[in-house]
């Protein structure tokens, strides 16, 4: 089903010379170290945006389903003497779990992590960001997918931008680097991508276009849905005139980012459809109710709640991590004609 890549014995990269870490790297078949866990600590959302949870969902996950901000401390203290350097707290919407800055707080006492990141609609973002902050937050994607109040209730299908604006400046007076995620649905909002970005420069903010993923709840997802990142740079140069390719700080990273001639903030496309990013990818994902995954696409889980409930030992934890990656495809395999969407949507994933 998927593209083949030389596959390379694991054990020969766990003997390399690795400094703090007490438990070998995460590496998969293909070589690739895992150094970024996105950790989803809720199902929740206050909104329904089309392209992630369903128009009505029958319940999210009850309380005792939850990973506890314990277990989820202890999964990533774990992940950390393994090599993981960054935690991004997704969701649903994670500032839908209430006192999410006491988690912040236990994963900034843990040395050898780097980034404590969050992604968020920011609809609650303006009352909660001092707290997070003060708790050892240190950067934060904002998800802002139009500024029309009609297409953000077509999206969202919830009202609420005037929200998201208020989180937005809160966001901007802060400490955190603060980036914007947008999501362009070609019916809904290809025609907000300029004013997005003026809205962004306005605050000398980077903005990344994300392409629309096959991972929507309501399984609508069609390729000509899809407004791939080279559609919208070329639409942006015809405005703004020709952009610059910023060379990339993480080989890892999902965007190609782009600076204007003026350097007034910066735009990046993050295209998982159109070029796909996978041979570089360096993440895993935690659910809200303690599944590893390997990849936004996995069809596979590997429970670790259990585990933490039965305070089982580091080392239990370590080798699920360890047997999750291992079993790591290639990539998401979405240009396959097999392809089949995972089970799980976007929601129950995180981002
Ligand atoms: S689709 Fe999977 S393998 Fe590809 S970049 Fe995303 S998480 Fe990584």
């Amino acid at each position: 089903m998927l593209e083949e890549m030389p596959r390379i014995n694991a054990s020969s990269i766990a003997t390399q010379p690795t400094s703090e870490p007490t438990f070998p790297p995460l590496v998969d078949s293909f070589g690739r170290t895992h150094e970024s866990l996105r950790v989803s600590v809720t199902d929740a959302c206050n909104i329904r945006c089309r392209y992630c949870m369903p128009e009505s969902v029958l319940g999210f996950l009850p309380q005792h389903r939850l990973l506890s901000f314990d277990a989820i401390a202890r999964v990533v203290s774990v992940m950390v003497q393994a090599g993981v350097r960054k935690v991004r707290l997704t969701g649903g919407e994670p500032l839908m779990r209430p006192k999410l800055e006491l988690l912040v707080e236990k994963l900034r006492g843990l040395s050898g992590l780097d980034q404590i990141a969050m992604t968020t609609n920011a609809m609650m973002l303006a009352e909660k960001i001092h707290a997070l902050e003060a708790a050892g937050l240190t950067h934060i994607n904002i998800s802002l997918d139009t500024l029309r109040e009609e297409a953000f209730k077509a999206i969202s299908r919830r009202e609420g931008l005037d929200s998201v604006l208020e989180g937005i400046d809160a966001a901007v007076s802060s400490k955190l680097q603060v980036r914007l995620n947008a999501l362009l649905l070609r019916e809904l909002n290809f025609q907000d991508c300029i004013p997005l970005v003026e809205f962004a420069r306005e605050r000398n903010l980077f903005i990344r276009f994300i392409e629309f993923m096959p991972l929507d709840a309501d399984r609508q997802w069609s390729q000509n849905q899809v407004v791939s990142g080279e559609e919208v740079r070329k639409h942006l140069e015809e405005h703004f005139g020709s952009l610059h390719a910023i060379e990339r700080k993480d080989s890892a990273q999902p965007s190609s980012d782009f600076g204007f001639e003026d350097g007034k903030g910066g735009v990046g496309f993050i295209d998982p459809v159109s070029k796909p990013f996978c041979q570089a990818c360096n993440r895993l994902r935690l659910t809200a109710d303690g599944k590893l995954r390997n990849c936004l696409f996995g069809k596979q889980e590997w429970d670790v709640k259990s585990a933490c409930d039965s305070n089982a030992s580091d080392q239990v934890i370590y080798d699920i991590a360890a047997e999750c990656t291992r079993n790591k495809y290639a990539s998401h395999g979405i240009a396959h004609v097999d392809f089949k969407p995972p089970q799980r949507a976007m929601y129950q994933i995180g981002g």
